[in-house]
């Protein structure tokens, strides 16, 4: 059922303002590390997202070696292709004395940037690993830079563990000052977030001040915002081989083969204020109580919940995490790194929502919906490792008819069933 209020959900301005602030923050903190570089620009964090041309990356200010000072004038023309070619001549001949001087890291900090503007992602993230072994040992502000920097790429390739060991790392450097600390603390937490750690995500949070707090959902967006734009990962070789147990991806459909991504029903994003989804042990089936759409309605439908959900009961997104339309499609609904608002207060921690299309309190369930129930229950129980008995259906949690009697008895014949043999009525 989709009326009741199960967790208060509200959102601030606060948000937004956090949001634009972040942006000073990146190029500001950039400043404090002693890379010796310009604020003109605060491109260098993102620079796929701003360079097209080339020209919004950070400017150095150096020394002035000729190597460096060439580098520069590539980069500032924004001729990448050429500046990786210079650099891979240069760094091959460059003395170990540009070491010390921390040269030889931001030449390969530079080259990891272009790299990655040419869209050469796996070449990239060698170049930032070089850069951080160049990194000398007290050279701490670099070495977080780069870190960072690193991670980020990481995140964008859906590499969570990786960026979550690299930002860890980037936290433990001395003198980070304030904003910065909190600006990696909560970039750490995305991370943690998107690889299923969701009690280290706890035990940062808590460490958040109350700046930081309000940053989470800007960082949210600037380190998830390139994946959700993409149907699949750029580089499958590195997202897809191996999702191990517990792990929340991004895409829904390396849980399950099929799920219809939020992208395709024209989701509205979530609202600033929403929880993190702790670790996964239950899953609850609900109905929708309304009309089963027919074949061309269900976007329609589902866009009806997700109004209802945050206009009338104003949560932060649709209730549910999946919805199972007639046909047995499943739907991704509210992303499953975010708590769900379905099943009353605090029975929504650690709970899947999985809602189907219907009202099967006077009805019964269709064979391909049930067959599509359970291929997604099959698919959340093994990626959470979830027992049959913790699958429940929201009457066991609270008083309500939900989710109608016909799929209360589907649920529970799922629950006892040896293995996946629900495709009947
Ligand atoms: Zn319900």
């Amino acid at each position: 059922m989709i009326h009741e209020r199960s967790v208060i959900e509200t959102h601030h301005a606060a948000c937004k303002a956090a949001f634009m602030r972040h942006t000073s923050i990146v190029a500001t903190s950039l400043l404090a590390v002693g890379l010796n570089l310009t604020a003109t620009s605060c491109a260098l964090p993102m620079p796929d997202s701003q360079a097209e041309d080339g020209r919004s990356t950070s400017r150095w200010v150096t020394s002035g070696s000729d190597v460096e000072m060439k580098a520069l004038e590539y980069q500032r023309n924004g001729q990448n292709g050429k500046l990786v070619e210079f650099l891979d001549e240069s760094l091959s001949r460059h003395v170990a004395g540009a070491r010390k001087s921390g040269e030889r890291a931001r030449l390969e900090l530079m080259r990891a940037h272009a790299l990655e503007r040419l869209g050469r992602r796996l070449s990239a993230l060698n170049a930032f690993g070089r850069a951080w072994q160049e990194v000398s040992p007290n050279a701490n502000g670099v070495g977080s830079e780069i870190l960072q920097q690193w991670a980020r790429l990481e995140m964008n390739m859906g590499d969570y563990k990786s960026a979550m060991d690299h930002y860890a790392r980037a936290l433990r450097a001395r003198d980070l000052g304030r904003n910065r600390e909190r600006d990696i603390r909560c970039s750490l937490i995305v991370a943690c977030e998107a690889a299923g750690k969701l009690s280290q995500a706890s035990d940062q949070i808590a460490r958040l001040d109350h700046k930081g707090r309000a940053q989470m959902s800007s960082t949210r967006t600037l380190l998830l915002r390139d994946q959700t734009k993409r149907k699949r990962p750029a580089t499958p070789g590195v997202v897809d081989a191996f999702l191990p147990a517990g792990v929340i991806p991004m895409n829904p459909s390396l849980i399950l083969a099929g799920i219809r991504p939020r992208e395709d029903w024209g989701a509205r994003n979530i609202q600033p204020d929403h929880v993190p989804m702790r670790p996964i042990t239950s899953i609850t089936v609900h109905h929708t109580a309304m009309p089963a759409p027919g074949q061309f309605n269900t976007i329609a439908q589902l866009k009806q919940i997700q109004n209802i959900h945050t206009g009338d009961n104003g949560w932060a997104d649709v209730g549910y995490h999946f919805i199972v339309d007639p046909s047995g499609q499943a739907w991704e609904g509210r992303r499953l790194m975010h708590q769900g608002a379905h099943a009353g207060g605090s029975a929504n921690i650690g709970n899947v929502g999985v809602c189907l299309m219907g009202n099967f309190e006077t009805g019964r369930v269709p064979s391909a919906q049930a067959a599509g129930l359970t291929n997604l229950l099959d698919a959340l129980r093994a990626q959470f490792e979830v027992d049959r008995s913790e699958v429940r259906t929201h009457r066991e949690w609270k008083a309500t008819t939900c989710p109608g009697q016909h799929l209360q008895s589907v649920v529970a014949r799922y629950r006892t069933a040896p293995r996946s043999t629900l495709a009947l009525q």
